[in-house]
Parts: structure tokens; sequence; C-alpha cells
């Protein structure tokens, strides 16, 4: 039986969990329909809270944590699949309650997986990631509640991190004029780089929100919430969009009903992990169509997977630009 490498993490006491590469073989693996030969993961916010273990994203132990990968299919029972396919999995609590992408091999049910762009490489699939398929799901809601570039501004929070980056460089390419809120106005050129036309210092909507402000923008993709999100909402123009997928500031929301009742702002939740099948085959379909493979490559380091035990702490201390794809060959 083959044997894999993968990041196995176990409770421990008194620190709570232990986490370390380990051999495994297939039988080791989850239920599940399709084998994949993991060739690539990445990291986002949610995998670096599931190592570090400061949330409890880990709903099963042991757990291999990794909520994406992309792979080849070696063995399928499920009808949509056959040795050889080239696969993307997002979300599913992978990573959380089925073991996950940070592994060689992974075995999950085949209604997980979406087919691989041919546009994408399985490193430029990852180089998306949850983060940019959720920046695109972001940008799709913003599409389906009428917003148009003629309407004014678009603000991304967390604009140098993974959503953030990968939503300016749709917003750019679909022709929204786009402001970029950043703790980090040092990457100013970055973030003009993926197409901002605008850096704001994210200091701006740090503090507590007043029900309605200044009208800046006609939508938002906010990766931040808490105050950030509800001063997005009170700087909303009439009639403007906000899609609303992260937590990096914190869980809270302190905003008032004036966004809504005397503006119209209509705040737009975006949920990655159990979005349906439909939805996911339409949102990588557009990010085939829509984004700029230079903008992606300009925002992507690579590195080996084992250097995500390192890489988790950055993350939630925001000092990771943009996306990282890990190796796991
Ligand atoms: P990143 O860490 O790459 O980006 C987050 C960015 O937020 C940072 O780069 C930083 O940007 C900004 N930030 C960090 N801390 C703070 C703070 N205290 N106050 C204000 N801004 C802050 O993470 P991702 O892009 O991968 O994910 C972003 C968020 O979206 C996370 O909360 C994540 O959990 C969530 N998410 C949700 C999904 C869903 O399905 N709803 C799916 C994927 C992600 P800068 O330096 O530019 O200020």
């Amino acid at each position: 039986m083959q044997r894999f490498k993968a990041l196995l993490a176990s409770k421990s006491e008194p620190s709570g969990q232990a986490v370390a590469w380990q051999e495994l073989g297939e039988n080791d693996l989850m239920a599940g329909d399709v084998v994949v030969r993991v060739s690539h993961s990445t990291i986002n916010y949610k995998d670096g809270l599931a190592i570090t273990g400061k949330v409890p994203v880990i709903r099963r132990w042991p757990m291999i944590p990794g909520i994406d990968f992309a792979g080849s299919v070696v063995s399928s029972s499920h009808a949509a699949f056959k040795a050889g396919d080239e696969v993307i999995l997002n979300g599913w609590g992978v990573g959380e309650a089925h073991f996950g992408g940070y592994a060689q091999m992974a075995r999950v049910k085949g209604e997980w997986l979406v087919k691989k762009p041919a546009q994408f490489s399985p490193a430029e699939s990852m180089a998306i990631g949850t983060a940019g398929y959720t920046a695109m799901l972001c940008v799709l809601a913003l599409e389906r509640h009428g917003l148009q570039p003629g309407q004014g501004p678009v603000l991304v929070t967390g604009a140098a991190g993974g959503v953030g980056s990968v939503a300016i460089a749709l917003l750019a390419k679909l022709g929204f004029q786009v402001i970029a809120s950043t703790g980090r106005t040092a990457e100013a050129n970055y973030l003009k780089g993926l197409g901002a036309a605008e850096i704001i210092d994210r200091a701006e909507l740090a503090g507590r929100a007043r029900p309605l402000g200044k009208e800046r923008w006609a939508g938002a993709v906010d990766a931040v919430g808490s105050n950030t999100l509800a001063n997005a909402l009170s700087m909303t123009t009439y009639g403007g969009t906000v899609a609303a997928c992260g937590l990096a500031q914190g869980m809270d929301l302190a905003t008032s009903v004036a966004p809504f009742i005397l503006r119209g702002v209509t705040l737009a939740g975006i949920d990655s992990v159990m979005a349906p099948t439909s939805v996911r085959i339409e949102a990588w379909g557009r990010l085939a169509r829509d984004l700029d493979l230079a903008k992606l490559k300009a925002m992507t380091v690579t590195r080996p997977a084992t250097d995500v035990m390192t890489l988790a702490p950055d993350i939630l201390a925001g000092k990771i630009r943009g996306r990282v794809v890990l190796e796991l060959g």
C-alpha cells in the first residue's frame, strides 16, 4: 500500500493540540468515493486558525487541516469522475471535519469536487484557492444586486490579503474603480499594480461607525467585519451593496438599520464552504474568464507544504501579502 505524508493535528494536553507531519497509508483516509493525489494546496485565514488552534476550527480529532486542494483523481466510484481527472476542492468542512489538503493523498466525496478549469494549472487554481473563489463569490453577489461600474467606486477591505488581492484584480478587470483599504500603505504600488485606483488607510474604517457617513462607494467587498464592515455600510451610496465574507478585524458588527432603511443598502452574506455546486461552477467559470493570470502571478508566492507551520501564525498576524501556493509533491 502506498504511503504518503500528511500534516496531522491531534489533541494534546496542556497546549491543546499538537501538529506534525506523519506518514500515513490510504487505509488511514476517511470515507469517500474519490481518491485524489494532491499536488497543491494553499494557506487561507481559516487554515491559520486551525493550525494554531487560536479558534476551534477543527471539529474532529485527529485532523488533517487544509480547507482546499488541487490534484488528479487516482480512483473513483463516483459517476462524474474518473482516474486522471484534474480536480479542485474548496470547503465542505474539509480540513475541519474531514481530512483535508495538507496531505499528498485525499479521499473525499465526489460531490465536493469541481473539475479544474483548463485555463488554470493546478498551482494556479490553488493560487486562487478558497480566498480567490470567495472573492469571486463576492463579485457575483455585487453583480446580482445590480452593481455596475458606472454607479461609483467599489471598496475592498483587507486589500493586501488573499481575498482582497483577488477581489481588486477581478473588479478592476470588470471596469470598476477600486478603493483599496489596507493597514499596509507601504504596499500601495502592489495594490495599484493589481488595479486599485485609490488606497486608503484601514485606520479610517477601524473606529466605531456613525449610523450614516458621507457616501463614498457604490459597493464593497469586505474581508474584515467588525467596525470596518459597519463603516463600509454607513458610507455606501444610495441603493448600493456590500458583500461581507470575512472577520479579520472581528466577528462583531455594531451598525444600525440606517444604511438599510434610509439608503436602501443591501448587505449580502457570502459563504464559500457550503455553497452549492452550481454556484461553485459559476464562480470558477467566471474566474477563468475574468482573472488576469499576470496579476495572479504578481500576488502569489510558492512554498513547500512543510512551511505551513510558520505561515499559519503569519497569516493571522496579517503578514502574508496576496496568496501562497503550497507544493505537496
Ligand atoms: P488574509 O489574512 O490573507 O487577509 C486578511 C487581511 O485583512 C489582512 O491581509 C489585512 O489586510 C486585513 N486585516 C488583518 N487584521 C486586520 C484587523 N485587525 N483590522 C483590519 N484589517 C485587518 O486572509 P484571507 O484573505 O484568506 O481571508 C480574509 C477573511 O475572509 C478572513 O476573515 C477569512 O476567514 C474570511 N474568509 C471567509 C470565507 C467565507 O466563506 N465566508 C472564505 C475565505 C475567507 P491589510 O494588511 O491590507 O490591511
